[in-house]
């Protein structure tokens, strides 16, 4: 008998349709002889609802009330699932985070889970009962509801599986997989059968999308197998695993895009010894996620610093940052919103040397400016003007020989999509 941690994403459960769907899913899974679990999300777009619905009565509300807020969305979710598959004839039963004993700290809107106890979900799965968990929340030690970011549900999915060490992690949406870029902005992109962690950990920091970044981190951490598929086929999908050191890796696996994030420039700082422990000391303070960090070379002793971070925190990186340069006497911030930030991943690319003099060339050859620039040993990253993240993430995927034969159809994205799409997932 194999336990089998499941995870449906919003799309997947956005209708009492779609519910049922998944709960047929889910009894044939039992009824195959394996213990089910399945994580939900909330329905359709249930939180970007709620979270519009804050900001219409207070521009920035408190993290512990958005946490009670939203993580409600799940809790729809669990229960009529729990109702589908009763109806089904299998017994079912559905909890909280909280309720399963999944701990966090205690950081609001974006807590990170420290210990999972999963006690209650051992037991009615002993009782023979499919078990439904409420993805994206916890409780943390001062029993205060939090949620784990958006995107959250992945996480809760492999942190659930690790915690009982289950056989496999299947996380299912409305794409049968990882693939080499989004298809719906590159058509001839390619699904990918297989995936090392640090490939899909990369892939997931450069706004890919297709899992939390923190989910991967966290499979990676206990050796969790992970499966990418679709809820609406059979489609085996996209396995998630350690790297086989016997085989050679792609050079470049995937492309990533991320329009999410804004370019911030703080302008004549003094170039004095840890100026830039004091700025990014306030930001991480302050709890900022930040990207890329770039200091300028220094004239008359004074230098700019720019970094990048998400959108979402910029009200919070104007505070710190206007506090910090009254401090060090600098001269101004400047925020630039209408920045991309495109990222080509690969295992390979450790020992393929002038991987990224391909990639500045690329871009150069159809007129498209690098404003920064990053690196890790198997990523990439430069960021550019918002307006001409299709156009890069195609022709790069052309340039290293990517391309499928086969074009994806489908409607291509709007911008607000695209930011919305990277957005998650952090
Ligand atoms: N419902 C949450 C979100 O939309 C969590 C999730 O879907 O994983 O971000
Ligand atoms: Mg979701």
């Amino acid at each position: 008998m194999a336990l089998i941690v499941t995870k449906f994403g919003g799309t997947s459960v956005a209708t009492p349709e779609r519910i049922k769907q998944v709960a047929a899913r889910l009894v044939k899974m039992k009824r195959e002889g394996n213990q089910v679990v399945a994580v939900v999300s909330a329905m359709g777009k249930t939180t970007d609802d709620l979270i519009k619905l804050a900001k219409q009565v207070n521009d920035n509300p408190p993290g512990r009330e958005m946490d009670m807020l939203v993580s409600t969305g799940e809790r729809i979710s669990m229960a009529l699932m729990a109702m589908a598959i009763e109806a089904i004839g299998e017994h079912a039963v559905s909890f909280t985070g909280s309720q399963v004993g999944i701990i966090t700290d205690e950081v609001h809107t974006k807590a990170k889970i420290r210990e999972v106890n999963g006690e209650r979900v051992r037991r009615a799965l002993r009782e023979d009962k499919i078990v439904v968990v409420a993805g994206f929340q916890g409780v943390s030690r001062s029993r205060e509801i939090t949620t784990l970011g958006r995107g959250g549900s992945d996480t809760t999915a492999v942190a659930l599986a690790a915690a009982l060490q289950a056989d496999e992690c299947m996380i299912f949406s409305d794409v049968d997989g990882v693939y080499t870029c989004d298809p719906r902005v590159v058509p001839r992109a390619r699904k990918l059968d297989t995936l090392s962690y640090e490939e899909m950990l990369e892939l997931a920091a450069c706004g890919s999308g297709i899992l939390q970044m923190r989910s991967v981190e966290f499979a990676r951490n206990y050796k969790v197998p992970i499966r990418c598929r679709s809820t609406f086929t059979d489609d085996p999908g996209t396995l998630i695993k350690e790297a086989d050191p016997n085989m050679e890796s792609a050079v470049i696996s995937g492309i990533a895009f991320d329009t999410s994030e804004a370019k911030v420039t703080i302008r004549g700082v003094p170039d004095t010894v840890g100026i830039a422990a004091q700025v990014f000391g306030a930001l991480a303070e302050a709890n900022v996620n930040i990207d890329m960090i770039i200091q300028n070379i220094s004239r008359d002793g004074y230098t700019d610093i720019s970094f990048t971070s998400p959108k979402a925190d910029i009200m919070k990186v104007r505070q710190v940052c206007g506090q910090v340069i009254a401090n060090l006497g600098a001269r101004e911030v400047v925020v630039d919103d209408t920045v991309a930030k495109v990222s080509i991943v690969g295992a390979g690319m450790k020992s393929s040397p002038g991987v990224a003099a391909k990639m500045f060339q690329t871009l150069a050859e159809n007129g498209i400016n690098i404003d920064l620039i990053s690196t890790s040993s198997i990523r990439t990253s430069v960021v550019i003007d918002a307006s001409k993240v299709q156009e890069a993430a195609r022709c790069l995927h052309t340039a290293f020989g990517l391309d499928s034969s086969v074009v994806f159809e489908e409607k291509q994205l709007s911008g607000e999509e695209l930011a919305a799409k990277a957005a998650k997932g952090r």
